[in-house]
């Protein structure tokens, strides 16, 4: 069970997941949004990144820099 709370005024904070969102190992990704962007993490291989968010007509996109690979 997670808890935590972050007290930001009209601050909103969504947790999601992404399917074989990963674009290295095609795991699930799980994404964080927070007031200063969002995070991407990958409990099967560890990856963590800082995806752009982008609001389409489908939804939330999330959007890889390109360039992170290690
Ligand atoms: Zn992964």
């Amino acid at each position: 069970m997670r808890a935590e709370r972050h007290e930001h005024a009209g601050a909103e904070t969504r947790d999601f997941s992404i399917p074989g969102g990963c674009i290295l190992c095609g795991g699930d990704l799980e994404v964080r949004m927070g007031p200063s962007g969002a995070c991407s993490f990958c409990s099967a291989c560890r990856w963590l990144s800082r995806p752009h968010m982008r609001r389409g007509d489908e939804g939330v996109e999330v959007i890889h820099p390109a360039g992170l690979l290690a």
